[in-house]
């Protein structure tokens, strides 16, 4: 049973968690929070970007020896592999802390991850601590993995006279590309969301052009270490891709103009995506805000759940114009 301390301690690691959101992919953003064997907290720390430390060992750097029989409180299961940075679990081990408490089992450790190596290195192992909440940051990822594609979030502009391109250079677009990794274009352009945000070499991006095949583009965006896609164009644009379901998350901005007026009928639908329900609505500067999520995605749990896509065509890609590793 967790402790109050360590309950709170995990808040702590799923806000600073996101800080990770837009740079650490293929990785997961994760935060890590280490609390002393009095209880009080001795170092925190998230995971920045791929090739860099894990927030475990940023946030046992910051406790240094007050990990010592303390304990580490972080949102997904430790690293049980050595890659370009030692394995989590053993420097958890390593820096002697008594207990490791998790919100999240990594779906890619398949019972042998780091959980069991601590156990069976004798430190205490907790699991599913604010599990849901620790998915609100965490989700996006998970589906991602979960369905081998990115998960993808489409912004429009829903004016009183039918769905229209959004703009990319409002402030609110910004902010968009801010928690994503790709944007892809309607003219088939593929780019580093915020360019160089992850780092040289770690997302491998490919512009695409001619015959489009939704499916085919997202996994090889997958492959190319792609977890959150924007997609950024109108109806015609977006619609192979909401057919397929391929689609979790949009964005419609409704323009604040007249109290009174008719709105016009030459979309297919009149605000959200058929199989998409509010989830927000919020007033910006000149327009509110409606997101919307496919059903049965969870409205708080980030986007894991979101219904599985249908469909696979035979068609192939017309994809690897440039192949451009990000800068
Ligand atoms: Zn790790």
């Amino acid at each position: 049973m967790a402790t109050s301390a360590e309950v709170d301690a995990m808040r702590r690691a799923i806000a600073i968690s996101a800080k990770g959101v837009g740079t650490t992919s293929p990785n997961p953003p994760v935060g890590c929070v280490v609390l002393a064997r009095d209880g009080r907290i001795v170092g925190e720390g998230y995971h920045v970007r791929k090739g860099e430390a894990h927030a475990e060992a940023h946030a046992l750097a910051a406790a240094g020896s007050l990990a010592h029989g303390g304990t580490a409180v972080v949102t997904l299961e430790p690293c049980n592999h050595v890659g370009r940075t030692p394995a989590c679990r053993q420097a958890l081990i390593d820096a002697k802390v008594g207990r490791v408490v998790i919100a999240v089992l990594d779906p890619t450790s398949r019972c042998e991850g780091g959980a069991a190596r601590l156990r069976a290195a004798g430190v205490d192992v907790e699991v599913g601590v604010l599990a849901s909440e620790a998915r609100v940051v965490l989700g996006p990822w998970l589906t991602a993995l979960g369905k081998q594609r990115p998960t993808v979030t489409w912004p429009y502009v829903a004016r009183s006279s039918g769905i229209d391109v959004a703009d990319e250079d409002l402030e609110d677009a910004r902010l968009l590309r801010l928690e994503a990794d790709a944007v892809l274009r309607g003219d088939g352009r593929v780019t580093e969301a915020v360019p160089g945000s992850h780092g040289i070499g770690m997302l491998h991006l490919a512009d695409y052009a001619g015959a489009m095949e939704p499916d085919r583009i997202t996994a090889a965006l997958y492959e190319g270490g792609v977890r959150r896609l924007l997609l950024v164009g109108g109806l015609a644009f977006a619609d192979p891709f909401l057919a397929l379901g391929l689609v979790d998350r949009v964005y419609a901005y409704v323009p604040e103009d007249g109290a009174s007026t008719v709105p016009s009928r030459s979309a297919p639908w009149l605000i959200v995506p058929p199989g998409f329900s509010i989830v927000g609505a919020v007033r910006l500067d000149g327009f509110v805000r409606v997101e919307a999520r496919q059903k049965g995605s969870s409205g708080t749990s980030g986007l894991e759940g979101a219904s599985s896509a249908g469909g696979h065509s035979g068609a192939r890609p017309h994809a690897g114009s440039a192949r451009a590793a990000s800068a």
